[in-house]
């Protein structure tokens, strides 16, 4: 087993991590930047180093200085966490080098399913159904207006090194088109310093379904149901939960079985996510995650498993102690994330968090590296913490989140609080009645009433 690991992270994401690690008498190494000194993630491991100033390229997406802050404390192993560093192949290439181990899966793998393109091609040849559109690459505009013309709009132009939603564009017809193409392709220069794009059709109403995977370096491989995730704005994820409403037992055994021949054929190694569009009882690929997702716990609710535990115990070697026909999934989970942003206009809300007070109680478990004090630093991404609530079915599940929403507190600073009560107040999140386009409008018409 490894014996000291360094977490590449900071936030909730670094804290649950080091919770995993404790509970394991594993020893923790945090980094952090000048901006974090005071974060619970520093107060909380066994070990920290600065790693450089407040911007993520001088600090958390700092190779050389992550490397040398492994090399100084003697840690034997990195958790990227999500986002930053985790699905860096660069970067597992080089602890790979330094015989540091990498709690995730290799390089190659990364890389494969970082590039969109490659990692759809990939993934049909295992036997993933994948959403229609272009052969690979679209190079002219000339090209993408042909490509619309034959899968018929809209389509959507996404960037192959796609991520969070940006460099995509929809398009409804040749004129758009024209225009879709090259923003498409100007927003994924900038954003990922990659201008490849290809094109999907448009799905009108689907569902956002993922399905977790996990898998040893003896070739066990394992699926843990899936997350539903269609609550989103701007194409990033607002609330999930596990089970989803849409599926059944047999559609679930189903598409995890084809998930999992296809990861155990790959030689995969560790947790990944299998993301799919789901409509009219059909599963369309649309990539794969090959890290922790921040949804992780809905899952770990319903199997009772500690999907970090796994990952440690994973990059060390060891085999799975379960098999498919042990997972059994219990009750219902859900995912509240909670940012500082206005609840309305989604305009970041950093500053100090003058009172805090995290809900408990039966169900309720809340993942957040915030504490009355401290101040949330304007450089990173705005999750104050993630509420997740456990109950035997989805309305204990919203029964219990309302009133968990109700003791949590957060003064000071502006929380998506008020969006989460005010979704519980309406129909369609009550009865899981949506797509992913849904909340969008919701959000549209409940702004103008
Ligand atoms: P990213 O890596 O930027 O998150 P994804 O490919 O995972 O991009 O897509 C993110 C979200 O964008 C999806 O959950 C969905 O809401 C929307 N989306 C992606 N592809 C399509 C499509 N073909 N049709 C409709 N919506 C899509």
């Amino acid at each position: 087993m490894v014996s000291k690991v360094l977490i590449a992270n900071r936030g909730e994401i670094a804290l649950r991590v080091i919770r995993a690690c404790q509970e394991m008498g594993i020893a923790t190494v945090a980094v952090h930047s000048t901006a974090d000194e005071k974060a619970m993630h520093v107060r909380l491991a066994d070990e920290s180093v600065c790693l450089g100033p407040p911007a993520a390229k001088d600090s958390y997406l700092n190779i050389a200085a992550i490397v040398s802050a492994c090399e100084i404390t003697g840690a034997d192993a990195v958790h990227p966490g999500y986002g930053f560093l985790s699905e860096n192949a660069k970067f597992v290439d080089v602890l790979d080098a330094h015989h540091i181990t990498f709690i995730g899966p290799t390089g190659d793998h990364i890389r494969l399913m970082g590039d969109k393109i490659t990692a759809k091609d990939k993934v049909k040849e295992l036997g993933i159904p994948v959403v229609p559109g272009s052969d690979g690459e679209v190079l002219t505009v000339e090209d993408a207006i042909k490509v619309g013309q034959d899968i018929g709009y809209p389509v959507l132009v996404k960037a192959s090194s796609g991520g969070g939603g940006r460099g995509m564009k929809i398009a409804r017809n040749d004129t758009e088109m024209k225009e879709a193409f090259s923003t498409a392709r100007s927003e994924a220069k900038a954003a990922f310093g990659d201008d490849a794009v290809y094109i999907e059709k448009f799905l009108e109403k689907p569902r956002h379904i993922e399905i977790q995977v996990i898998a040893d370096t003896h070739g066990n491989v394992a699926h843990l149901g899936e997350r539903d995730c269609s609550l989103q704005r701007r194409h990033q994820k607002v609330f999930e939960e596990a089970p989803s409403t849409v599926l059944d037992d047999a559609a679930r055994e189903d598409i995890g079985k084809i998930v999992s021949t296809a990861i155990k054929n790959l030689g995969y190694r560790g947790v990944g996510t299998v993301e799919f569009l789901y409509e009219d009882g059909k599963f369309y690929f649309i990539e794969m995650n090959t890290r922790l997702q921040v949804e992780h716990p809905v899952t770990e609710m319903i199997t009772g498993l500690d999907l970090v535990r796994e990952q440690i115990r994973i990059a060390s070697g060891e085999k799975l102690n379960f098999t498919q026909a042990d997972i059994e999934f219990q009750g219902h989970a859900v995912e509240c994330r909670i940012n500082a942003e206005n609840a309305k206009t989604f305009t970041p809300s950093p500053g100090l968090i003058s009172h805090y007070h995290a809900p408990g109680g039966l169900g309720v478990r809340m993942d957040s590296a915030a504490y009355g004090g401290y101040s949330i630093p304007p450089h990173y991404d705005s999750l104050i913490g993630k509420l997740i609530i456990y109950g035997r079915d989805r309305d204990e599940c919203l029964m219990r989140m309302k009133r968990a929403l109700n003791e949590l507190v957060i003064d000071g600073i502006e929380s998506t609080i008020p969006l989460f009560e005010e979704l519980l107040e309406a129909e369609a999140f009550n009865t899981a009645d949506y797509d992913i386009h849904w909340l969008e409008n919701w959000l549209e018409n409940s702004s103008e009433s």
